[in-house]
């Protein structure tokens, strides 16, 4: 069976250029070119995407609503947006709610499919590795490999499947220091050629949710010129 994908995107020509890449890739592609059309197809199809593939500017609802309201209904699609600069990543990075990884235009079409076979890949790894323990446990959280939730303090946080990942490596590398490189092949694969910024990206939106004030980290901290050490506290 071939995964389906839901790409959305107001542009025909690109959207067409990337649909006839995805089905030559053998990817099953359902187009939208709007995203309240997006979420009445996701909502027909009950919600059977691997992936969808957002365009930030939209007529009515921008890419970002849809990655978030995408995000309530599913904790596993993989969700890669479309940008026209970088910057307008940056201009909204808090508001960056739930996307996997990003594709700046323009973009080759080898470049847009090994993107989406790397996030297949590692969203079906990610469900098929069997964890070695069942819980990792640091200050006041608890992950748990195999239900894949993240507690603090008892309270539930709600993660992506990268954020997931990236917190998972963190736990099972409590106090050292890892580089923005070690992060990003660990969790987007050796094969990924994406820019480490994705890691930043991921990393601001996992202490917005787990650290007390993000914007003075006691968990994650940063290693100046480096990368990211999880600090544990023992409270
Ligand atoms: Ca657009």
């Amino acid at each position: 069976m071939p995964k389906n994908i839901l790409v959305v995107e107001d542009e025909s020509a690109i959207r067409e250029f990337v649909t006839i890449n995805l089905k030559r890739a053998g990817y099953a592609v359902f187009e939208a070119s709007s995203g309240e059309e997006a979420l009445n197809i996701y909502d027909i199809n009950k919600g059977d995407f691997v992936i969808a593939l957002l365009d930030i500017m939209l007529p009515g609802i921008d890419g970002f609503n849809v990655c978030r309201r995408l995000r309530e209904k599913s904790k596993t699609i993989g969700i890669i947006m479309l940008t026209a600069r970088t910057q307008e990543l940056d201009k909204v990075g808090g508001l960056m709610i739930g996307a996997d990884d990003y594709v700046t235009k323009p973009f080759s079409p080898s470049e847009l499919v090994a993107r989406i076979d790397a996030l297949c890949r590692r969203l079906a790894i990610d469900t098929e590795t069997a964890p070695v323990s069942e819980e990792l446990k640091s200050g006041p959280f608890i992950l748990n490999v195999r239900t894949r939730s993240l507690v603090k303090n008892g309270k539930q946080i709600e993660l992506t499947q990268v954020e997931y990942q990236i917190m998972r490596y963190f736990l099972e590398n409590p106090g050292t220091a890892l580089s923005r490189s070690d992060v990003m092949n660990h969790v987007w694969g050796q094969d990924y050629f994406g820019e480490l910024k994705i890691v930043d990206v991921n990393v601001r939106r996992l202490r917005m949710k787990i650290e007390d004030e993000p914007s003075n980290p006691a968990y994650i901290q940063t290693v100046w010129g480096y990368g990211y050490k999880w600090d544990a506290k023992q409270e």
